[in-house]
Order: C-alpha cells, then sequence, then structure tokens
C-alpha cells in the first residue's frame, strides 16, 4: 500500500500517463481508498485539463466526467494486467505439471521394462 506522500507524487505522471501498469495498479487502489489524496487528483486534473483547454480553445467540456473516464480507462488497464498475470502463472504451473508427469512416465516406463534394476 502506497503512503499519501508517495500517492501525490504520482498524480502527474498518472495525468500524463506515465505509470507503469504496477504503479497504476498502487496508485488506483490509494485513490478508491484514500478521500484526500482523490481530492489531490480532481483538482490537479481540473487545472491542468482547464489549462490544455485554455491553449486548443476548445469550448466547454465536463472535466469531472473526463477524469470519471480517464479512471474506467486506467482501472480496465489494471485488471487486464492482472489478468494476464494470474494467466501466465496458469500456464507455468500446467507446464510444470506437465514436465513432472512426462518424468513420472518415463520412469515408470524404465521400472517397467527393467532399466533401472
Ligand atoms: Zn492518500
Amino acid at each position: 500500500m502506497l503512503t499519501c506522500r508517495e500517492a501525490e507524487k504520482m498524480v502527474m505522471p498518472y495525468i500524463d500517463e506515465q505509470l507503469s501498469e504496477k504503479e497504476l495498479d498502487d496508485f488506483l487502489e490509494h485513490i478508491q481508498g484514500c478521500h484526500s489524496c482523490r481530492e489531490e487528483l480532481e483538482i490537479y486534473y481540473t487545472v491542468y485539463v482547464g489549462l490544455r483547454q485554455l491553449d486548443s480553445g476548445t469550448g466547454i467540456f465536463d472535466i469531472a466526467g473526463a477524469l470519471e473516464d480517464s479512471l474506467d480507462l486506467a482501472w480496465l488497464k489494471v485488471r487486464a494486467a492482472r489478468l494476464r498475470r494470474i494467466i501466465s502463472y496458469a500456464v507455468e504451473a500446467l507446464c510444470a505439471t506437465g514436465v513432472v508427469t512426462t518424468l513420472l512416465l518415463q520412469v515408470r516406463i524404465w521400472l517397467q521394462t527393467g532399466f533401472l534394476r
């Protein structure tokens, strides 16, 4: 679990989409449970997106909604990454089981054919 200090340092990288999958995972977990960091994110996001709109000259825009969308998307990314990790563990476990089974069958064949006696 991140401390508030660590989470605060990740607010700008989050907005710039520069967090790694692992960092994003930790950051979202923290934001979900910590009201003050969530507020911090909202303030930075509003200012940052607001400034960008001033630059580009686009009109009225739902900034709070944009943050919600951004967080939804980030959660999807994190969930996909978690799922990928689980699948790769499962595949590794299956491979290991396959190797062990093959070895045991081979040993049995050797025992039956008298090779190991
Ligand atoms: Zn916090």
